[in-house]
């Protein structure tokens, strides 16, 4: 089937698209199952199980928070996530869920939240569901894999090899797209065979993948924007501590002492960098705060994109509304080749296949509105990947706080300083994206468990608090 652009970029909640927000779609699966069964009034308890990564670093991702909501009927597109703690906290404390939001059911968490330590499924991210009828008796199961990105599969779809369906989007309903490609090689011939930017091309699919209302697309790109923009506006304001860690938020002091020399923009020509950090820093500490982010393509990476966007639409002359769009819709159409080629799941292949990911789309993206051709967006978008190859996933305290959000701001410099090596050039070069995809891909493969979102290894094993005298 073909993916969208906003299967890529998706409204939901932090902190993690993988832990958070793929876990509340199962949850909301699950109920639209046992609806087309005809079940869900006869449902008397539910069961999750957790395996894997998502038993491991479930707790400080919040798994079981919206693994229950979604059975609660909250959707992460829609859930208000000032009210999301105080909804999970309800069902937890008085041992009672609205299932569907419909109809109260005991539910008590002890028991009916189970993380199966040292088990895994079918991909590093499973999930079981039970649902039982008045007796206790197990009417319907489901296993769900969370595979990046806010992406939930079934085990069988996962089996199929199927691993591009997301959310719940049926897969027999979606119409041929004009422009199909599978993978970078193919989108550039395309692209110079139709004479067509990537942005024109993606577009074109996506009209059709809309039935045809181009305005609706362009509203639902805005409205990506809007949020990440929002996300960065709050995150600039925000102060207080981060949860579980209790560490110290620093975007806003950051921001406060940007503001307060703004002579120092003149004298320092390094100054955007720390706007661009910031910004970066700013989706992420939002991020983990459980706020509304988009994914993009992950939870975890989620302030990259928008952290050059905004360096795009406030440092770069003649930038406009149509460069906004463009960038969007261009970096959508990279992340799509790592989706169907790779992975973008921290659990899978590591940080280089969400922050990795994240930059060469970003770095292409930017390219391609800065006036580059579709080699030079290319170029970009591979360079930002080539140095993130072999980077690992280790969050101390299954927290998407150390490293992700500092690295968020380093990757959004990355893909900057990837955009203006191809800039430079005519577009030619040596390694293609297509050849470093499928590296990070056999990287990540190749890496040990310790390294992929299991908070085994790394900085959450070897890290120690520093000292300040
Ligand atoms: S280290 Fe990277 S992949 Fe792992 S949780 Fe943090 S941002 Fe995500």
């Amino acid at each position: 089937m073909a993916l969208s652009i906003f299967d890529i970029f998706k409204i939901g909640i932090g902190p993690s698209s993988s832990h958070t927000v793929g876990p509340m779609w199962a949850g909301h699966r699950f109920l639209n199952d046992l609806r087309e069964k005809g079940i869900l009034d006869s449902i008397s308890s539910v069961r999750v199980g957790l395996y894997g990564s998502l038993a491991l670093t479930g707790k400080g991702h919040s798994t079981d928070k919206a693994a229950i909501l979604g059975l609660a009927g909250y959707r992460p597109d829609g859930v208000d996530p000032d009210i999301a703690d105080q909804a999970f906290e309800d069902i937890v404390n008085t041992g009672v869920m609205k299932l569907a939001g419909e109809r109260d059911i005991p539910f008590n968490y002890d028991h009916q939240m189970v993380f199966h330590f040292g088990e895994e499924l079918e991909h590093p991210n499973g999930m079981r569901i039970y649902a039982s009828d008045k007796n206790g008796i197990v009417v319907y199961y489901k296993t769900y894999l969370s595979v990046g990105g806010g992406f939930v599969v079934c085990a069988d779809e996962f089996n199929s090899k199927d691993k591009q369906n997301g959310t719940d989007s049926p897969v027999d309903d979606v119409p041929s797209i004009p422009y199909s490609f599978k993978n970078a090689a193919e989108l550039l011939q395309l692209c110079e065979q139709h004479k067509l930017t990537i942005a024109e091309l993606v577009m074109a699919n996506e009209k059709v993948l809309a039935g045809g209302d181009e305005e609706q697309v362009s509203a639902n790109i805005d409205a990506i924007w809007d949020v990440m923009r929002n996300c960065i506006d709050r995150g600039l304001r925000m102060e207080g501590e981060l949860p579980v860690s209790n560490m110290k938020r620093r975007a806003s002091s950051m921001h406060q002492q940007l503001m307060a020399n703004p002579e120092a923009m003149l004298k320092d020509h390094f100054s955007i960098m720390d706007w661009v950090t910031l910004f970066a820093m700013a989706v992420n500490e939002e991020n983990a705060c459980g706020g509304r982010v988009v994914t993009a393509p992950t939870n975890g990476a989620a302030g990259i994109i928008p952290a050059v966007l905004a360096y795009y639409t406030r440092f770069i002359d003649g930038a406009d509304h149509k460069g906004v769009r463009d960038f969007i819709a261009t970096s959508a159409a990279i992340g799509m080749l790592y989706k169907m080629n790779a992975t973008i799941s921290g659990a899978e292949a590591g940080c280089q296949a969400e922050v990795g990911s994240a930059c060469s789309m970003a770095a292409g993206a930017l390219a391609a509105v800065m006036g580059g051709n579709v080699h030079q967006v290319e170029n970009a978008a591979e360079i930002g990947m080539e140095h993130n190859l072999g980077m690992t996933c280790d969050p101390i305290g299954g927290l998407v706080q150390v490293p992700c959000i500092e690295r968020n701001g380093m990757a959004a410099i990355k893909a900057i300083t990837a955009t203006r090596m191809a800039m430079r050039g005519d577009g030619n070069h040596e390694v293609s994206l297509d050849s470093c995809i499928e590296t990070m891909y056999r990287t990540g493969l190749d890496l040990q468990s310790k390294y992929r979102e299991t908070s085994q290894g790394g900085l959450a094993v070897f890290a120690k608090p520093q000292c300040v005298a």
